[in-house]
């Protein structure tokens, strides 16, 4: 038994909040997949591979043909266009904004929907065409096929059930891809019923206060609908005015005259989906009394929990009147914790008019106003007194000291880590060891507090990209990465901006070392690291077995650099001639006798040792280079002579290059203007032209056995005499030149200013993004290595930029052209390079004819 509350205080809300419409809009699911298959259905199809689950807005499984398209030969109703997209939410919710799309397919389709209409349910039965404030039902769709186009719906839907429904002309394939935008409504109102709205006239003007967006029955009654008084806005002040452009007088509001109404009040009627213990109700009322309007006097609610009658017992409010304030205002009226799934309400007029903007509902365990899928940030009716005053200004002295509290270790991190930098550059070798564990949010920047502890126990780790084992198959990778629909093999444009993941969706982290194993034990499966299955099928062919060398015919004579395997020296090595193959030996030979004049004498060659204390990772990485080198066989990839690997350490014996690497040596050169001038440490364009030719040609074997280099860069090539380039590293990342790498959640590190935005994006490695690499590398070469790419972006901006190379729409930042780089070259090669569509770059053979034209 409830008793009958009478009150006569009442609870007025006159804070202006922001409407639920404009927080209130996050995808529901279309392209994120929330939204099961099962949960999309289609009138027809025109094909299997075009059914309604591939209407997901950008996304392109790669699966499907790249849209929803229904079968226009499908017979047309008269009242309209017969084909729809349906999607079921599951649930009610509160749709502010829909987004459209037509069928691209990476080029392949150019079908897309001008025109639709939506329809809705909330139950699944009835269904409501929708139409905008001012009864417009058609709504103008995409002009392309990849563009996204978003629509607000003004008014919103409250429904579990959208129809997006094309409209075509027949002679037209339509194709659309959708998404809605909303939160879920926890209100649970399904429907209210009132009497109509009436029509006041105020000093000869027409004040139309009718439900003018009511999606129920409508006449003198309004019934099973929600309109209005749910649309999450609510009237002004002044009831002649209106939040809306361009409506009638009297439009935000629902107004009745109690001329009309002998009993004295309006009676309202609200249904909910389910049983409900209600708090509170909030009613926004206008009180502009000067103009005969003021908001009521009682409200009286009675209660039903089934089809069961009313029960007895009302609660009520009584309000006393307000003669000073006209300000429109949210009524909090107690509902005292009642359970009902029906609540019938009398509002008892105080005047000539009554008129009312919104209504909502308050029960256990839900908000009044569902603005967000989450705890609600923004609650848009708030009672302001003292009280929440202070706990205000509590939260927000607890947020600033939160914040400091970040900035202040994120700041000691970073003293910390520089220091740490300084101390040893073996102990950073050591912490960057640390195997990369990326899950879903690749490129959060935060902490992870394994990452020192596990970098601390291991010498050496190679540096591992995004996501490896998706090389070989884009398709697979961008499955995990709905939301890179668009951007399976090439994408052409897209306008996604959502922010893209790196990584699969499932969060498992690719860990090197089974890569690495894989490759060793010389297995031909897709989780290759650098080379690919192709690459040693076709290198199989020749597998040179590497010659042994006897560890004491070689004299060491220098330290020439050091890597991340160890240190590279230089040697005297004797009879190398006998142990080294005769195709190998001529080229050997060939330069011994240049350098020594002598088959008899040493030659100089340098050896790459593997650091003693390196662990299992750095071993298997260096034998992997070893194997991976030993089949490499080309003038400008610098040659593997003979190894030691019978005892430890592990050493590689090249073929020296006596100016060593690339980046180095043009560092230390300056640009001669006069080209017939040279001297020792000047350097011609035609020089430098000549350079980037022979790194294009290393690059044109490798590519002619599908090898993708992945760290293609001025620092991985070596000088020898005369100028001579080589290709070189196999091995993916050096320390010397830590800078150029980018650390991942503190944990792996990657040429980003080198990489291609699909390798940083996508973890996709391919001969184009090589191609991307080698346009950054020809930037280098041409600007003398003086200062780094994009030297004046942090890592972080480097990142922002390639999402800019991703979404192309032209605010993508491109290296400037080099002063000395011919515009032709600029334009055409190196913009080339870096065409967001990787197959429109061109290819290395390409590149190494257009460089060689350069030069004639
Ligand atoms: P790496 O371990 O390959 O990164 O090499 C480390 C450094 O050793 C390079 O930056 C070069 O300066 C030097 N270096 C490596 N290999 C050779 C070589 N074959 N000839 C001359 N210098 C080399």
């Amino acid at each position: 038994m409830h008793n009958k509350l009478t009150t006569s205080t009442y609870n007025i809300d006159s804070v202006p909040v922001p409407p639920v419409y404009s927080v209130c809009r996050y995808p529901l699911g279309m392209t994120g997949g929330q939204i099961l298959d099962e949960d999309i259905s289609a009138s027809s199809q025109w094909s299997e591979s075009t059914a309604a689950r591939y209407g997901r807005l950008d996304f392109d499984d790669g699966d499907g043909d790249g849209a929803w398209c229904p079968n226009i030969m499908a017979e047309t109703d008269a009242g309209g266009p017969k084909d729809f997209l349906q999607v079921d939410l599951r649930s009610l919710h509160f749709i502010t904004l829909v987004g459209t799309q037509g069928r691209h397919a990476d080029g392949m389709g150019n079908e897309f929907a001008q025109r639709y209409r939506i329809k809705y349910s909330r139950d699944g039965s009835r269904w409501v065409a929708w139409h905008d404030r001012k009864g417009r039902q058609v709504i103008e769709g995409n002009m392309n096929a990849y563009d996204v186009v978003l629509k607000d719906l003004e008014p919103p839907i409250i429904a579990r059930f959208v129809r997006f429904m094309p409209i075509t002309d027949h002679s037209m394939i339509v194709c659309m891809r959708v998404e809605l935008y909303g939160c879920e409504w926890l209100d649970g109102l399904v429907s209210y019923s009132a009497p109509a709205g009436q029509e006041m006239t105020y000093r000869g003007l027409d004040v139309h206060l009718n439900d003018s967006v009511y999606d129920g029955s409508m006449g003198l009654h309004m019934e099973e609908g929600l309109g209005q008084l749910t649309d999450g806005t609510w009237g002004l002040d002044d009831f002649l005015h209106s939040h809306v452009y361009g409506v009638w007088p009297g439009y935000d509001y629902v107004g009745w005259t109690n001329e009309s109404f002998p009993k004295g009040y309006v009676e309202m009627t609200f249904e909910f989906d389910r049983v409900r213990n209600f708090t509170s109700m909030k009613v926004h009322c206008n009180n502009m009394f000067s103009r005969g309007v003021r908001m009521f006097r009682q409200a009286s609610c009675y209660f039903r929990t089934s089809e069961l009658d009313w029960e007895s017992q009302p609660v009520s409010l009584r309000l006393p009147v307000d003669q000073v304030s006209q300000s429109a205002r949210f009524i909090t009226v107690p509902l005292g914790d009642r359970m009902a799934s029906a609540i019938k309400c009398r509002f008892a007029f105080n005047e000539a008019w009554m008129m009312i903007s919104e209504v909502a509902f308050q029960s256990a365990g839900t908000a009044v106003y569902n603005t967000s899928p989450t705890p609600r940030k923004h609650d848009p009716i708030h009672k302001v007194d003292e009280s929440n005053t202070r706990i205000l200004i509590g939260c927000l002295v607890a947020i600033i000291v939160i914040l400091l509290a970040i900035i202040v270790i994120i700041l000691w991190r970073q003293v910390w880590q520089k220091m740490l930098e300084k101390a040893s550059r073996r102990m950073l070798d050591d912490e960057l060891s640390a195997r990369l564990a990326i899950q879903t949010q690749a490129f959060s920047f935060h902490h992870s507090s394994q990452s020192s502890g596990e970098g601390s126990n291991s010498t050496y780790e190679r540096i591992f990209p995004l996501c490896s084992s998706d090389y070989q198959e884009p398709s697979r990778l961008i499955r995990k990465l709905p939301e890179f629909a668009q951007s399976t093999e090439e994408l052409g444009t897209s306008s996604s901006s959502r922010p893209p993941q790196a990584c699969g969706s499932d969060g498992a982290p690719h860990y090197a070392e089974a890569d690495i194993v894989s490759l060793q034990e010389g297995t031909t499966g897709s989780n290759t690291y650098s080379i690919t299955a192709v690459n040693m099928s076709l290198l199989s062919g020749k597998d040179t077995a590497m010659r042994e060398f006897p560890r004491d015919k070689l004299t060491f004579k220098e330290k020439l650099g050091e890597g991340q395997f160890g240190e590279v020296h230089l040697c005297e090595a004797e009879g190398m001639q006998d142990i080294v193959e005769k195709d190998l030996s001529e080229e050997v030979n060939d330069r011994s006798n240049e350098v020594e004049g002598s088959d008899d004498t040493p030659i100089l060659v340098a050896v790459k040792t593997l650091r003693e204390d390196a662990n299992k990772n750095a071993r298997n990485d260096f034998l992997k280079e070893i194997r991976i080198m030993s089949r490499l066989r080309d003038p400008n990839i610098v040659s593997l002579l003979a190894v030691c690997v019978e005892s430890d350490p592990l050493c590689m014996i090249t073929e020296y290059m006596e100016n060593g690497d690339l980046n180095q040596f043009l560092s230390s050169h300056q640009l001669d203007e006069v080209e017939e001038i040279q001297s020792s440490d000047k350097a011609t364009v035609s020089n430098l032209m000549s350079m980037a030719t022979q790194v294009a040609s290393g690059m044109k074997y490798l590519s002619s056995l599908n090898f993708v280099h992945r760290d293609l860069a001025t620092r991985n090539c070596l000088v020898g005499k005369n100028y001579t380039i080589k290709i070189a590293d196999f091995g993916m990342s050096r320390n010397l030149y830590r800078g150029d790498y980018y650390r991942i959640q503190g944990r792996a590190v990657l040429p980003i200013r080198w990489m291609s935005w699909e390798s940083i994006l996508l973890g996709k490695f391919t001969m184009a993004s090589d191609v991307w690499a080698f346009g950054v590398t020809l930037w280098e070469i041409l600007t003398l290595c003086e200062e780094q790419p994009y030297s004046q972006f942090s890592d972080e901006q480097v990142i922002e930029n390639t999402g800019e190379f991703f979404r192309d729409q032209g605010k993508q930042v491109y290296l400037p052209r080099p002063a000395c780089c011919p515009d032709a070259v600029y334009s055409s090669l190196m913009l080339g390079c870096w065409r967001r569509n990787a197959k429109q770059r061109p290819t290395f053979q390409e590149i190494y004819s257009q460089l060689g034209e350069s030069q004639e």
